[in-house]
């Protein structure tokens, strides 16, 4: 057993060279480490916490194979084909295989070729699987997505419980059960089936801080929508509707405009809807509109924003599917659009539901919902205090937070509004109300002849809007109640007296009804400073050529993440390359070169630094570009070897990303490159040049140098 410093290393190195990461996220190295050490563990982290590299790890370092049950056949391909991309020995063995294919992937597995097995649950307990386990090395068992395992869980498959047998079959494979959704009693029940006693349990928080939340009081959503989009050309993203209706609108309004938009719902038949998904992956398509239906399975890590057009029904929900924004840990969006109809609509849904306890669990939870939307505190506050996680201090990066509600006093808005209330005796909506209070001119106004009101006309200084967010603002404040089981009339609670009587005061907050998150420039996709966005677009043209050309989607390649850093530091050598992170040794090789490419062309076609290289120049670079070496430059241009190596050396003085490397052989290189080492490459000329064999040239020499 290697000590825990030693461990400590060699994962190190493993995420560096496999996986391209220079540091573990939170949690992960302690999980890593009591597996490798042989223990059992409890992983609840939220979704893009990097709950897959927690076993992952351990099973490339512990002997044999790591069997990965996991419930959704989408998601198995995924992860493969990422494992793959990093050059780990990985297979999947579902029902999506063929005969053939299955006998390989068994065959692989009793030959010891495997690092890491994905598995349907299905498959793992029945045909004698296990028993086949008995003559093979484990590594490990993951079990993903344990929640499967709870009743009290959102998404308990019976198929899970039986997972419960492992324990016992293998008491001495460590066993790790992850998940991103599990409330307390969830919890303790998978630990309770999965035999996982004596497991640590790692409980990272709920808080994903590269989103950024901002609600809108819903008003045209279409063009809200619009205004969004505009500006985030080329960044991927998912518009959640209630019906499957708006989903087909919404998404053919967006194709009208030129956006690539696909519709996503459960009526859709089964290979249209694979079809979106399998197109959204790949960023050929930019949006998806849907329903809840999508999202399950969906582990595309750069979705930059998720919009939610219409109110979800409860905080767990959105929550899940704003989680689906930014798993790549970069900066993204969530965008709730929220109309004072949609919670009418919600309530309606829930008043026909026959089961009265379900509906009282459904009512707190719509209302936890509209307190979310509605709130004048931090969104992150709200959202994590309903996950029993309190945030210490406001989060700066959501809307209420960088764009704090302009306060006003809103004592007499608020007297004009319940009066109206009283002289319609209780009896009508919001929409009615407001009506009245606009003195607008509709036949039901004249039918009732709530023209002759006190009340008919004196809010006419405000826009409707305006007038909606009080009344909303009073309903959640408690001076109105809307009477759900009577078609949402408004009512005056007993704390609107006071009010009415002009004892006590109101402030509330003015409603945002621009769209103050898509007015900004085009968000910057950036952590750490700027970065070349022109050069980001191509590098990610040439990323999407890569995966197209190997039939997989664009960030089994390299990650946003990985482009963004590429496009700020402009990496010239593949040792530049292997200190970004995202690229480990195996993607070096496989992409390398043409990143490489890409990125010197780049500098070149824009003349990093402003500079305009004459016509000579320009032609040497250009062969120098094509991967030529010294002697090869040299022939194409008809030039002398010296001749050559000055012209290089002066584009090297102008800033080009020339590499010496690349131009002279290896040995010569690695002896010029040690002496300049040992000398410093201030050294002076005679100290260099006495300092190596004849065989080195003097321009070779003085190339090394200039690149130093
Ligand atoms: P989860 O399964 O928890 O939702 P994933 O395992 O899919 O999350 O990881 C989310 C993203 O974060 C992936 O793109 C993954 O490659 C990346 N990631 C994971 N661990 C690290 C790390 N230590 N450094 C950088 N990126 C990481
Ligand atoms: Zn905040």
């Amino acid at each position: 057993m290697p000590s825990a410093s030693a461990t400590a290393d060699t994962i190190h190195q493993t995420l560096q060279k496999v996986f391209g990461y220079t540091s573990f996220r939170p949690r992960q190295q302690d999980i890593i480490e009591d597996l490798i050490a042989g223990g059992d563990a409890f992983v609840l982290m939220p979704t893009g916490g990097g709950k897959s590299l927690c076993y992952q790890v351990p099973a490339l370092h512990r002997h044999g194979v790591g069997i990965v049950v996991s419930p959704l056949i989408s998601l198995m391909k995924d992860q493969v084909d990422a494992l793959l991309g990093n050059g780990v020995a990985a297979a999947y063995y579902n029902s999506s295989l063929g005969a053939d294919a299955a006998r390989q992937v068994l065959a692989r597995l009793h030959d010891r070729a495997l690092d890491l097995l994905y598995i349907s649950p299905e498959r793992l307990i029945s045909g004698g699987f296990l028993d086949r386990l008995a003559d093979v090395d484990i590594a490990l068992f993951a079990i993903d997505e344990a929640h499967c395992v709870s009743q009290w869980g959102h998404d308990f498959r019976p198929e899970y419980a039986a997972l419960g047998s492992l324990r016992e079959h293998f008491p001495d494979v460590p066993l790790v059960a992850l998940t991103a959704t599990a409330d307390v009693q969830t919890r303790d029940d998978i630990v309770r089936v999965l035999g996982l006693g004596n497991a640590r349990r790692h409980v990272s928080g709920f808080d994903r801080p590269n989103i950024r939340y901002t609600v809108l009081e819903k008003h045209k959503p279409f063009e809200q929508l619009q205004r969004f989009l505009h500006g985030r050309t080329g960044q991927a993203g998912i518009v959640y509707a209630l019906s499957r209706r708006k989903v087909e609108e919404v998404a053919d309004k967006l194709r009208a405009q030129g956006i690539r938009a696909g519709a996503y719902h459960a009526g859709l038949p089964g290979e249209r809807r694979e079809r979106v998904q399998e197109q959204f992956l790949r960023d050929e398509l930019q949006v998806v509109v849907a329903t809840v239906a999508f999202g399950m399975g969906i582990d595309k890590p750069n979705v930059r924003f998720v919009v939610h057009y219409d109110l979800p029904k409860h905080i767990e929900g959105y929550y899940q599917e704003t989680g689906r924004a930014g798993r790549d840990g970069l900066p993204s969006e969530a965008l709730l659009l929220y109309g004072a109809q949609d919670v009418v609509t919600a309530r309606r849904l829930i008043d026909s539901n026959q089961n009265p306890q379900q509906q009282r669990i459904e009512i707190h939870k719509l209302n936890a919902m509209v307190a979310l939307a509605e709130a004048v505190t931090c969104r992150r506050r709200v959202l994590l205090g309903y996950f029993g996680e309190p945030l210490q201090e406001d989060c700066g990066n959501c809307d209420v937070c960088t764009d704090p509600p302009e306060r006003f006093d809103a004592t007499v808005d608020a007297q004009k509004a319940l009066s109206c209330v009283y002289r319609v005796e209780q009896r009508f909506g919001i929409r009615h109300v407001i009506d009245v209070l606009r003195g607008a001119d509709t036949d039901r106004i004249r039918t009732l002849r709530h023209t002759g009101l006190s009340t008919y006309g004196i809010g006419s200084d405000k826009s409707e809007q305006e007038w909606t967010s009080i009344f909303r603002q009073l309903i959640h404040h408690g001076y109105l109640e809307q009477d759900i089981a009577n078609y949402s009339v408004l009512k005056l609670t007993p704390r609107a007296r006071p009010l009415l009587r002009g004892e006590v005061r109101l402030e509330l907050a003015k409603p945002r009804i621009k769209e103050t998150a898509g007015k900004s420039r085009r968000p910057r996709i950036d952590t750490q400073g700027p970065y070349d966005e022109a050069l980001f677009d191509e590098l990610r043209h040439l990323r999407k050529q890569l995966a197209d050309a190997e039939g997989k989607p664009p960030y089994i390649v390299f990650g946003d993440a990985t482009l963004v850093q590429m496009a700020r530091d402009k990496p010239l050598t593949e040792q530049d390359l292997l200190a970004i992170s995202g690229i480990g040794q195996h993607k070096l090789e496989k992409y390398g070169a043409d990143f490489l490419n890409a990125i010197a062309e780049y500098c070149m076609a824009n003349g990093e630094q402003g500079t305009e290289l004459p016509a000579a120049l320009r032609d040497t670079w250009l062969a120098c570009q094509q991967g030529l070496d010294l002697d090869a430059i040299a022939s194409q241009r008809g030039q002398t070897l010296t001749e050559t190596a000055e012209q290089l050396i002066k584009l090297i003085d102008a800033g080009q990303p020339v590499s010496a490397q690349r131009l002279i052989a290896r040995k010569k290189y690695e002896m010029i490159e040690s002496v300049l080492e040992d000398f410093g490459c201030a050294a002076d000329w005679q100290t260099l040049r006495d300092a190596l064999p004849p065989l080195v040239a003097d321009h070779e020499i003085r190339l090394v140098q200039a690149g130093w």
